[in-house]
């Protein structure tokens, strides 16, 4: 139910944490974040609140100047360890944070099943992670394209975000009917499902719409549409009263 994602030169670990804890007013059941160590992307999740997964994290050196993490309410799936967010796709080259519900998970997950993969939760989400890596794998093109035609078959809600291991340094982002605002600063950016945890930031910040996905690569932000059309994002300047 919460999403909070980072990238740029800050400790992303403690960021992150202290967004998720920022967005509980927005009820969950467990929390989870994925943060990059070199190349190797590592996830952390829990059932229960922030402050557990806070606890697990403690003592860990976890550097990584880019992550994201989830508070989850479940829909598919009881919350528990394995269902919390984010999950790792097939082969692990990508991980995905989701809020929402993918209607027609259950026949996209047959025809993965099909193909031989197996899954580790119940969630709709791991089904659409893997979606979007099978895609990737097969189709040669980014993974940016890659989301956008997974999206193009998606019945339901989303806001998402991936990090991968290919480009360590990148994190895509997507929603329809969920909110996903991102604050963006000097070289660095903030996502998260509103502006509360970004507003100690920056004021700057862009209301991503249905249907758009963002990429941010390199201190670059760009917006496009599920078709590939770019988009010029708007950019408001938040004041909120904290
Ligand atoms: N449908 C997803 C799940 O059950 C996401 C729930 C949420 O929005 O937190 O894992």
């Amino acid at each position: 139910c919460g999403i909070v994602a980072y990238v740029g030169h800050r400790e992303a670990c403690p960021l992150v944490l202290k967004g998720l804890k920022r967005l509980e007013y927005r009820g969950y059941d467990s929390a989870g974040v994925a943060l990059m160590n070199g190349n190797h992307l590592e996830v952390y999740k829990k059932k229960g609140k922030v402050v557990a997964l806070e606890q697990e994290l403690a003592g860990k050196e976890l550097h990584s100047t880019i992550g994201m993490g989830h508070t989850r309410w479940a829909t598919h799936g009881e919350p528990n360890d394995i269902n919390a967010h984010p999950h790792y796709s097939f082969h692990r080259k990508l991980a995905i944070i989701h809020n929402g519900i993918i209607e027609n998970y259950a026949a996209i997950k047959q025809a993965l099943l099909k193909k031989g993969h197996t899954f580790t939760s119940e969630t709709d989400t791991e089904v659409l992670g893997q979606f979007i890596e099978d895609i990737w794998e097969n189709n040669g093109g980014s993974l940016e394209e890659a989301v956008r035609l997974a999206l193009q078959e998606v019945v339901g809600a989303y806001a998402i975000v991936i990090m991968n291991e290919t480009d360590p340094t990148q994190l895509i982002a997507a929603r329809k009917g969920s909110p996903l605002a991102i604050g963006v600063g000097e070289n660095e950016f903030f996502l998260a499902s509103d502006a509360t945890p970004i507003v100690e930031y920056t004021k700057d910040v862009i209301y991503l719409n249905d249907y758009e996905v963002a990429v941010i690569k390199n201190g670059v932000l760009t917006v496009v549409t599920l078709d590939n059309a770019t988009t010029t994002p708007y950019v408001h300047k938040v004041e909120l009263e904290l």
